[in-house]
């Protein structure tokens, strides 16, 4: 495994549809366990292969960075339902660096995917775990959670005020 540069806002390869990922070969398993690897790399908790300049449908997530039992490769993904209710949450972007914003999603998703042994099967996600996925998923149409976000703001600061308020309840 290597890790892979990756590719900030600006850049047009994040704007572009990606096309179908296709069959899972050798090489395309090779692409993914590389992204895994990047994204642990920069403390991410998804990463989506146009990130790494890959014009294909597919990424990688590991929504909890404690569990690395539990990566999801979703090749050729499809989101085949989202829940009627959405609620605000913060995310940030490994393409663009420092930064956070609020962004409503789904609460609840289906996304149907093929896995790395070629199956494919449907998976249910709620809670963050979805709203992983439908950031990921947004890549692979060209969209940043920066389109559709609100209060975009420094990474930074949101630790500053953490702390502040820690300081302050204790
Ligand atoms: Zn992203």
């Amino acid at each position: 495994m290597a890790t892979r540069r990756v590719v900030v806002e600006g850049e047009e390869v994040l704007r572009k549809h990606a096309k179908s990922a296709g069959p899972v070969t050798p090489h395309l398993k090779e692409i993914l366990q590389d992204m895994v690897e990047t994204m642990r790399e920069e403390n991410g908790v998804g990463l989506a292969a146009p990130q790494v300049g890959i014009m294909r449908r597919m990424f990688v997530a590991q929504p909890d960075p404690g569990d690395d039992a539990t990566v999801y490769y979703m090749i050729d993904p499809v989101i085949t339902h989202y829940s009627e209710e959405k609620e605000w949450g913060v995310e940030g972007c490994l393409s663009v660096p420092d930064m956070v914003g609020d962004v409503e999603r789904s609460v609840a998703i289906k996304i149907e995917a093929t896995g790395l042994d070629g199956e494919r099967r449907e998976f249910d996600f709620e809670g963050f775990e979805a709203r992983v996925m439908q950031h990921e998923y947004d890549h692979l149409d060209g969209i940043l959670y920066t389109d559709k976000c609100r209060n975009l703001r420094s990474a930074f600061e949101e630790d500053e005020e953490d702390i502040e308020e820690d300081a302050e309840t204790k």
